[in-house]
């Protein structure tokens, strides 16, 4: 892996949110593909057992021997189990299931919070940014997501409850920053499966710029069919439907992202 040459500060960005569905995988896949697009050289943690960024990217988990487990657990080098993904500048730390043992494994485990955040600096100034999919719950592999970010990416449905439990998610991170990880911001919420058509989406967006304020992204990801089916062919919507608007919603997602850091 070469190092990257615009030079600038790796982000570290943990795409985040406890409840599950909302959008986090499918964030974090095509928001890495789109910074690869406009140059950005991306480095994707897949930290959710269930590797849906991992399998997002083509790749067949059943035919991996090591994933990001084998780092936490046994020492693995980062370097060891990077992957070129097939998106030029994208590159994963893949995931499988046996990724869901490490959250109790890791309780005996000595300086268990920190782990993520020691295995990616020998390789973080390799890439412009950092982006890791965290799983949909607040335990210790999302405090070693915590631990290991400079900031937090926070997908929010436009769905009932959009704001349920975002709360905890506050708590938990103020716990954090009180404990490990002083620097720690919110990098910027995103609200995805935006359908201009219903009132509810409408609502949401409303109740979500009240609350977060400018830290609320102006792009909106519309729901679209194109961004459910894109994982079925292993590519980011960028490559399978570069023309769709959920293609252009990542696009212009990526142009805010670069430019907030
Ligand atoms: P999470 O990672 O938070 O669990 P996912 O990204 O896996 O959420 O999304 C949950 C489901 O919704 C997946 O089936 C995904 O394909 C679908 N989905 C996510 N975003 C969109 C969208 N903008 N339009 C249509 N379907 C979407």
């Amino acid at each position: 892996v070469k190092r990257s040459k615009s030079g600038k500060n790796t982000r570290i960005i943990a795409i985040i949110n406890q409840k599950g569905g909302v959008g986090k995988s499918t964030t974090a896949v095509n928001l890495a593909a789109a910074l690869s697009e406009m140059g950005r050289k991306t480095l994707l943690i897949d930290f959710d057992p269930q590797g849906n960024s991992t399998s997002g990217f083509g790749i067949e988990k059943e035919e991996l021997d090591q994933c990001i487990y084998d780092a936490l657990l046994h020492n693995t080098p980062a370097s060891d189990l990077i992957i070129q993904t097939n998106s030029k500048r994208v590159f994963i730390v893949p995931a499988t299931i046996q990724l869901a043992g490490a959250e109790i494994e890791l309780v005996s485990t000595m300086a268990r919070e920190t782990r993520l955040k020691e295995l990616i600096a020998p390789v973080k100034h390799e890439f412009d940014f950092i982006l890791i999919d965290c799983p949909p719950s607040l335990g210790l592999l999302t405090i070693n997501a915590l631990a290991a970010a400079d900031s937090v990416l926070i997908p929010i449905q436009c769905e009932y409850y959009a704001l349920e439990g975002v709360t905890k998610l506050l708590e938990s991170m103020k716990m954090v920053k009180g404990r490990i990880n002083t620097n720690l911001t919110i990098y910027g919420v995103v609200l995805t499966m935006y359908d201009s058509r219903t009132s509810l989406a409408n609502q949401v967006v409303e109740e979500v710029r009240s609350f977060f304020g400018a830290e609320t992204f102006k792009t909106l990801i519309p729901r679209t069919v194109k961004l459910s089916e894109a994982p079925s062919y292993g590519l980011p919507i960028t490559t399978y439907a570069p023309n769709n608007k959920g293609s252009k919603a990542y696009m212009s997602l990526a142009k805010e992202v670069i430019k907030r850091a």
